[in-house]
Protein backbone atom coordinates (compact mmCIF):
# COMPACT_ATOMS: atom_id res chain seq x y z
CA UNK A 1 0.00 0.00 0.00
CA UNK A 2 1.30 3.72 -0.78
CA UNK A 3 1.33 6.87 0.71
CA UNK A 4 3.83 8.83 2.37
CA UNK A 5 3.73 9.07 6.60
CA UNK A 6 4.68 11.58 8.57
CA UNK A 7 5.17 12.18 12.22
CA UNK A 8 4.83 15.52 14.09
CA UNK A 9 8.16 15.71 16.67
CA UNK A 10 9.33 18.64 18.39
CA UNK A 11 10.41 19.62 21.95
CA UNK A 12 7.62 21.52 22.45
CA UNK A 13 5.32 19.03 22.78
CA UNK A 14 7.05 17.78 25.90
CA UNK A 15 6.00 20.58 27.94
CA UNK A 16 2.48 18.92 28.56
CA UNK A 17 3.03 17.52 31.70
CA UNK A 18 1.22 17.50 34.54
CA UNK A 19 3.92 17.13 36.71
CA UNK A 20 6.30 14.61 38.40
CA UNK A 21 3.78 12.21 39.96
CA UNK A 22 1.06 11.90 37.53
CA UNK A 23 0.50 8.86 35.19
CA UNK A 24 0.14 11.21 32.08
CA UNK A 25 3.82 11.29 31.23
CA UNK A 26 6.22 13.65 28.43
CA UNK A 27 8.55 10.38 28.62
CA UNK A 28 5.76 8.12 27.07
CA UNK A 29 6.88 10.06 23.42
CA UNK A 30 10.43 10.02 23.97
CA UNK A 31 11.00 6.47 24.37
CA UNK A 32 8.30 5.62 21.50
CA UNK A 33 10.54 7.91 19.12
CA UNK A 34 13.92 6.83 20.56
CA UNK A 35 12.14 3.20 19.55
CA UNK A 36 11.20 4.45 16.03
CA UNK A 37 14.54 5.54 15.58
CA UNK A 38 16.61 2.58 16.68
CA UNK A 39 14.81 0.62 14.49
CA UNK A 40 16.03 2.64 11.38
CA UNK A 41 12.18 3.96 10.66
CA UNK A 42 12.75 7.44 10.73
CA UNK A 43 14.26 7.35 7.02
CA UNK A 44 11.10 6.13 6.04
CA UNK A 45 9.08 9.60 7.64
CA UNK A 46 8.47 13.02 6.75
CA UNK A 47 9.31 15.27 9.94
CA UNK A 48 6.32 18.03 10.26
CA UNK A 49 7.13 20.93 13.08
CA UNK A 50 4.25 21.40 15.37
CA UNK A 51 2.70 24.75 16.06
CA UNK A 52 0.17 26.68 18.41
CA UNK A 53 -3.44 26.34 17.43
CA UNK A 54 -4.99 29.58 17.39
CA UNK A 55 -7.62 30.56 19.44
CA UNK A 56 -9.83 30.76 16.94
CA UNK A 57 -9.53 26.94 16.27
CA UNK A 58 -9.80 26.14 19.84
CA UNK A 59 -12.91 27.95 19.50
CA UNK A 60 -14.11 25.29 16.75
CA UNK A 61 -14.98 22.95 19.25
CA UNK A 62 -14.15 25.10 23.15
CA UNK A 63 -16.22 27.56 24.70
CA UNK A 64 -14.86 31.11 24.81
CA UNK A 65 -15.47 30.97 28.34
CA UNK A 66 -13.60 27.84 29.08
CA UNK A 67 -10.74 29.21 27.61
CA UNK A 68 -10.59 31.96 29.68
CA UNK A 69 -10.47 30.15 32.71
CA UNK A 70 -7.52 27.59 30.84
CA UNK A 71 -5.40 30.95 30.49
CA UNK A 72 -6.00 31.79 34.01
CA UNK A 73 -5.12 29.16 35.40
CA UNK A 74 -2.14 28.82 32.98
CA UNK A 75 -0.91 32.25 34.40
CA UNK A 76 -1.13 31.23 37.46
CA UNK A 77 0.24 27.74 37.69
CA UNK A 78 -1.84 25.83 40.44
CA UNK A 79 -5.24 24.72 40.99
CA UNK A 80 -7.31 22.10 39.29
CA UNK A 81 -8.89 22.06 35.90
CA UNK A 82 -11.57 19.29 36.55
CA UNK A 83 -12.15 17.77 39.49
CA UNK A 84 -9.49 15.84 40.46
CA UNK A 85 -7.38 14.30 37.23
CA UNK A 86 -6.10 17.29 35.65
CA UNK A 87 -4.12 19.72 37.53
CA UNK A 88 -3.17 23.53 35.87
CA UNK A 89 0.62 24.41 35.64
CA UNK A 90 2.41 26.96 34.29
CA UNK A 91 1.70 27.98 30.90
CA UNK A 92 -0.43 24.65 30.62
CA UNK A 93 -2.60 26.97 28.07
CA UNK A 94 0.16 27.39 25.42
CA UNK A 95 1.31 23.39 25.77
CA UNK A 96 -2.19 21.96 24.94
CA UNK A 97 -2.26 24.63 22.28
CA UNK A 98 1.04 22.97 20.97
CA UNK A 99 -0.38 19.34 20.79
CA UNK A 100 -3.77 20.89 19.24
CA UNK A 101 -1.80 22.71 16.77
CA UNK A 102 0.73 19.32 15.89
CA UNK A 103 -2.51 17.78 15.14
CA UNK A 104 -4.16 20.46 12.98
CA UNK A 105 -0.12 20.33 11.49
CA UNK A 106 -1.00 16.72 10.78
CA UNK A 107 -4.40 17.39 9.30
CA UNK A 108 -3.04 20.17 6.93
CA UNK A 109 -0.22 17.85 5.94
CA UNK A 110 -2.57 15.28 5.15
CA UNK A 111 -5.00 17.25 3.32
CA UNK A 112 -2.66 19.53 0.89
CA UNK A 113 -1.33 16.00 -0.35
CA UNK A 114 1.89 16.24 1.01
CA UNK A 115 1.36 12.27 3.16
CA UNK A 116 -1.45 10.37 3.11
CA UNK A 117 -0.82 8.97 7.26
CA UNK A 118 0.13 11.22 9.72
CA UNK A 119 0.72 10.49 13.57
CA UNK A 120 0.87 12.91 16.70
CA UNK A 121 1.62 10.53 19.49
CA UNK A 122 1.23 13.80 21.97
CA UNK A 123 -2.22 13.52 20.96
CA UNK A 124 -5.70 11.99 21.29
CA UNK A 125 -6.82 14.01 24.45
CA UNK A 126 -10.41 12.43 24.05
CA UNK A 127 -12.13 13.21 27.15
CA UNK A 128 -12.29 16.92 27.11
CA UNK A 129 -15.66 18.46 26.68
CA UNK A 130 -16.06 22.05 25.00
CA UNK A 131 -16.24 23.65 28.49
CA UNK A 132 -14.55 21.56 30.87
CA UNK A 133 -11.16 19.59 31.16
CA UNK A 134 -11.08 16.45 31.77
CA UNK A 135 -9.32 12.86 32.70
CA UNK A 136 -5.96 14.39 32.05
CA UNK A 137 -7.14 16.49 28.79
CA UNK A 138 -7.21 19.77 28.77
CA UNK A 139 -8.06 20.89 24.97
CA UNK A 140 -9.49 18.08 22.84
CA UNK A 141 -7.52 17.94 19.78
CA UNK A 142 -9.15 15.30 17.77
CA UNK A 143 -12.71 17.29 18.54
CA UNK A 144 -10.90 20.50 17.33
CA UNK A 145 -9.07 17.93 13.88
CA UNK A 146 -12.71 17.17 13.44
CA UNK A 147 -13.95 20.45 13.49
CA UNK A 148 -11.31 22.13 11.41
CA UNK A 149 -11.87 19.46 8.89
CA UNK A 150 -15.57 19.96 8.42
CA UNK A 151 -15.07 23.91 8.59
CA UNK A 152 -11.70 24.59 6.83
CA UNK A 153 -12.17 21.67 4.19
CA UNK A 154 -15.58 21.32 3.82
CA UNK A 155 -15.73 17.64 4.66
CA UNK A 156 -19.08 16.16 5.43
CA UNK A 157 -18.12 12.28 6.34
CA UNK A 158 -15.23 11.98 9.44
CA UNK A 159 -14.50 8.70 11.07
CA UNK A 160 -13.80 8.61 14.66
CA UNK A 161 -12.00 5.38 15.56
CA UNK A 162 -10.93 5.25 19.31
CA UNK A 163 -9.08 2.00 20.74
CA UNK A 164 -7.85 3.56 23.80
CA UNK A 165 -9.22 1.68 27.41
CA UNK A 166 -11.15 4.65 28.19
CA UNK A 167 -14.26 5.72 26.56
CA UNK A 168 -13.81 8.59 24.50
CA UNK A 169 -16.29 10.68 25.60
CA UNK A 170 -15.64 14.68 24.92
CA UNK A 171 -15.20 13.50 21.09
CA UNK A 172 -18.94 10.96 21.37
CA UNK A 173 -21.12 13.74 23.01
CA UNK A 174 -19.40 16.95 21.35
CA UNK A 175 -20.65 15.23 18.09
CA UNK A 176 -23.36 13.11 19.31
CA UNK A 177 -26.26 14.64 16.53
CA UNK A 178 -23.51 15.53 14.12
CA UNK A 179 -24.10 13.35 10.82
CA UNK A 180 -20.48 14.16 9.68
CA UNK A 181 -18.88 12.23 12.39
CA UNK A 182 -19.28 8.47 12.65
CA UNK A 183 -17.97 7.25 16.22
CA UNK A 184 -16.78 3.67 16.84
CA UNK A 185 -15.52 3.46 20.00
CA UNK A 186 -13.53 0.15 21.93
CA UNK A 187 -13.12 0.21 25.40
CA UNK A 188 -13.51 -1.23 28.49
CA UNK A 189 -17.17 -0.97 30.14
CA UNK A 190 -17.87 1.73 31.65
CA UNK A 191 -19.33 0.21 35.02
CA UNK A 192 -15.40 -0.51 35.78
CA UNK A 193 -13.78 2.35 33.76
CA UNK A 194 -13.75 6.11 34.02
CA UNK A 195 -15.57 8.06 32.54
CA UNK A 196 -18.31 5.40 33.08
CA UNK A 197 -20.16 6.02 29.54
CA UNK A 198 -20.05 4.92 26.49
CA UNK A 199 -22.75 2.38 26.07
CA UNK A 200 -24.59 -0.03 23.07
CA UNK A 201 -27.71 2.25 23.26
CA UNK A 202 -25.54 5.81 23.02
CA UNK A 203 -26.11 5.38 19.16
CA UNK A 204 -26.08 9.33 18.46
CA UNK A 205 -29.11 11.52 18.09
CA UNK A 206 -31.48 13.09 15.18
CA UNK A 207 -29.71 12.59 11.25
CA UNK A 208 -26.80 11.27 13.93
CA UNK A 209 -28.89 8.08 15.16
CA UNK A 210 -27.20 4.87 14.19
CA UNK A 211 -23.79 6.81 13.33
CA UNK A 212 -22.30 6.62 17.59
CA UNK A 213 -21.07 2.50 17.82
CA UNK A 214 -19.80 1.79 21.30
CA UNK A 215 -18.19 -1.17 22.24
CA UNK A 216 -18.19 -1.91 26.09
CA UNK A 217 -15.77 -4.85 26.75
CA UNK A 218 -15.12 -6.49 30.17
CA UNK A 219 -11.80 -6.58 32.34
CA UNK A 220 -9.44 -9.13 31.17
CA UNK A 221 -10.81 -9.04 27.43
CA UNK A 222 -7.90 -10.68 25.58
CA UNK A 223 -6.41 -10.14 21.88
CA UNK A 224 -9.46 -13.20 20.18
CA UNK A 225 -12.13 -11.42 22.29
CA UNK A 226 -11.40 -8.10 21.05
CA UNK A 227 -10.31 -8.49 17.25
CA UNK A 228 -13.40 -10.23 16.77
CA UNK A 229 -14.46 -7.17 18.60
CA UNK A 230 -13.17 -4.65 15.89
CA UNK A 231 -13.86 -6.89 13.23
CA UNK A 232 -17.37 -7.20 13.90
CA UNK A 233 -17.54 -3.49 14.00
CA UNK A 234 -15.20 -1.53 12.40
CA UNK A 235 -14.95 -2.56 8.87
CA UNK A 236 -18.75 -2.72 8.15
CA UNK A 237 -19.41 0.54 9.83
CA UNK A 238 -16.56 2.10 7.42
CA UNK A 239 -18.23 0.39 4.47
CA UNK A 240 -21.13 1.75 4.84
CA UNK A 241 -20.53 5.04 5.98
CA UNK A 242 -17.47 5.82 3.27
CA UNK A 243 -15.17 8.74 5.28
CA UNK A 244 -13.44 11.27 3.23
CA UNK A 245 -10.60 10.84 6.54
CA UNK A 246 -10.04 8.69 9.18
CA UNK A 247 -8.70 9.89 12.99
CA UNK A 248 -7.91 6.44 14.80
CA UNK A 249 -6.78 7.55 18.64
CA UNK A 250 -4.72 4.43 19.68
CA UNK A 251 -4.55 4.97 23.41
CA UNK A 252 -2.71 2.11 24.75
CA UNK A 253 -3.77 1.25 27.68
CA UNK A 254 -5.99 -1.53 26.37
CA UNK A 255 -2.42 -3.49 26.51
CA UNK A 256 -2.15 -5.86 29.32
CA UNK A 257 -0.90 -4.98 32.35
CA UNK A 258 -1.61 -1.39 32.65
CA UNK A 259 -1.48 0.39 35.76
CA UNK A 260 -4.93 2.35 35.27
CA UNK A 261 -7.10 -0.02 33.25
CA UNK A 262 -7.87 -3.69 32.66
CA UNK A 263 -8.04 -5.23 29.10
CA UNK A 264 -5.45 -7.71 28.04
CA UNK A 265 -4.61 -7.09 24.21
CA UNK A 266 -1.24 -7.15 23.28
CA UNK A 267 0.95 -5.41 20.52
CA UNK A 268 -0.48 -7.82 18.25
CA UNK A 269 -3.88 -6.29 18.03
CA UNK A 270 -2.93 -2.76 17.83
CA UNK A 271 -0.87 -3.83 14.65
CA UNK A 272 -4.18 -5.70 12.87
CA UNK A 273 -6.52 -2.69 14.07
CA UNK A 274 -3.88 -0.29 12.42
CA UNK A 275 -3.52 -2.45 9.56
CA UNK A 276 -7.29 -2.82 8.69
CA UNK A 277 -7.71 0.80 9.32
CA UNK A 278 -4.86 1.28 6.85
CA UNK A 279 -6.19 -1.02 3.96
CA UNK A 280 -9.73 0.91 4.78
CA UNK A 281 -8.23 4.11 4.64
CA UNK A 282 -6.75 3.16 0.96
CA UNK A 283 -10.37 2.00 -0.28
CA UNK A 284 -12.67 4.64 1.08
CA UNK A 285 -10.02 8.14 1.64
CA UNK A 286 -7.47 7.96 -0.44
CA UNK A 287 -5.34 6.88 2.56
CA UNK A 288 -6.01 9.53 4.87
CA UNK A 289 -5.63 8.78 8.34
CA UNK A 290 -4.62 10.97 11.61
CA UNK A 291 -3.17 8.74 13.85
CA UNK A 292 -2.80 10.15 17.86
CA UNK A 293 -1.61 8.69 20.69
CA UNK A 294 -3.84 9.07 23.76
CA UNK A 295 -3.91 6.98 27.03
CA UNK A 296 -1.02 3.78 27.68
CA UNK A 297 0.19 4.51 31.13
CA UNK A 298 3.07 1.68 31.15
CA UNK A 299 6.12 3.29 29.55
CA UNK A 300 7.11 -0.05 27.44
CA UNK A 301 3.43 -0.62 26.33
CA UNK A 302 2.80 3.01 24.94
CA UNK A 303 6.24 2.74 23.12
CA UNK A 304 6.09 -0.46 21.32
CA UNK A 305 1.91 0.02 20.34
CA UNK A 306 2.61 2.90 18.80
CA UNK A 307 5.78 1.69 16.80
CA UNK A 308 4.11 -1.33 15.80
CA UNK A 309 1.14 0.88 14.98
CA UNK A 310 3.38 3.27 13.03
CA UNK A 311 4.96 0.06 11.24
CA UNK A 312 1.60 -1.29 9.68
CA UNK A 313 1.14 2.38 7.96
CA UNK A 314 5.14 2.36 6.78
CA UNK A 315 4.19 -1.49 5.83
CA UNK A 316 7.82 -2.31 7.62
CA UNK A 317 7.73 -5.63 9.69
CA UNK A 318 9.11 -5.34 13.17
CA UNK A 319 11.52 -7.86 14.73
CA UNK A 320 10.72 -9.92 17.52
CA UNK A 321 12.71 -7.91 20.04
CA UNK A 322 13.42 -4.46 20.51
CA UNK A 323 16.92 -3.01 19.59
CA UNK A 324 19.68 -3.44 22.28
CA UNK A 325 20.53 0.47 22.00
CA UNK A 326 16.91 1.55 22.50
CA UNK A 327 17.28 -1.23 25.78
CA UNK A 328 19.80 1.00 27.24
CA UNK A 329 18.14 4.34 26.81
CA UNK A 330 14.89 3.08 28.36
CA UNK A 331 16.77 2.26 31.17
CA UNK A 332 18.51 5.71 31.52
CA UNK A 333 14.96 7.13 30.78
CA UNK A 334 12.75 5.86 33.43
CA UNK A 335 15.10 3.79 35.88
CA UNK A 336 13.22 0.38 34.89
CA UNK A 337 14.19 -2.79 33.33
CA UNK A 338 13.09 -2.71 29.54
CA UNK A 339 10.87 -5.00 27.51
CA UNK A 340 12.61 -7.77 26.05
CA UNK A 341 10.06 -8.25 23.24
CA UNK A 342 8.20 -5.96 20.93
CA UNK A 343 4.91 -8.48 21.73
CA UNK A 344 4.19 -10.14 24.73
CA UNK A 345 2.78 -13.62 24.69
CA UNK A 346 -0.91 -13.31 24.22
CA UNK A 347 -3.17 -14.02 26.79
CA UNK A 348 -5.12 -17.33 26.12
CA UNK A 349 -8.00 -17.15 28.17
CA UNK A 350 -11.06 -19.11 26.47
CA UNK A 351 -13.41 -17.25 28.83
CA UNK A 352 -16.48 -18.51 27.40
CA UNK A 353 -19.11 -16.18 29.84
CA UNK A 354 -16.28 -13.45 28.18
CA UNK A 355 -17.59 -14.25 24.92
CA UNK A 356 -20.75 -14.71 25.57
CA UNK A 357 -20.88 -11.06 26.88
CA UNK A 358 -18.93 -9.53 23.85
CA UNK A 359 -21.47 -11.51 21.66
CA UNK A 360 -24.37 -10.07 23.69
CA UNK A 361 -23.39 -6.32 22.89
CA UNK A 362 -22.57 -7.05 18.97
CA UNK A 363 -25.58 -8.56 18.64
CA UNK A 364 -27.11 -5.77 20.13
CA UNK A 365 -25.53 -3.12 17.92
CA UNK A 366 -26.24 -5.00 15.01
CA UNK A 367 -29.84 -4.11 15.37
CA UNK A 368 -29.34 -0.79 16.22
CA UNK A 369 -26.41 1.07 14.48
CA UNK A 370 -25.28 1.25 11.06
CA UNK A 371 -23.08 -1.72 11.08
CA UNK A 372 -26.17 -4.43 9.98
CA UNK A 373 -27.03 -1.72 7.25
ZN1 LIG B 1 -0.70 3.78 3.12
ZN1 LIG C 1 -7.31 5.89 28.33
Amino acid sequence: MSGRTAIVTGGQLLSYDLGPSHPLRPERVKVTLALIESLGLMTLLELLQPRLAASQELLLFHTKQYLNKVREYSGRGYGLLDSGDTPAFKGCFEATSWVVGASLAAVESIMSGGVSHAFNFSGGLHHAHPDRASGFCIFNDPAVCIAFLKKKYGLKKIAYIDLDAHHGDGVMYGFYDDPSVLDIDLHEDGRYLFPGTGYPDETGKGEAERLKINVPLPPDTNDNLYIEAFRRTVPPAIKFYEPEFILLQSGADSHINDPLSHLSITVKTYNEAATTIHDLAHQFCQGRVLVLGGGGYKLSNAARCWTSVLSSFVGTRLPKAPPEEWRNYYRTITGEEAPTTIAEPEKEIADQMKRQEIIGVLEELEKCTCIRN
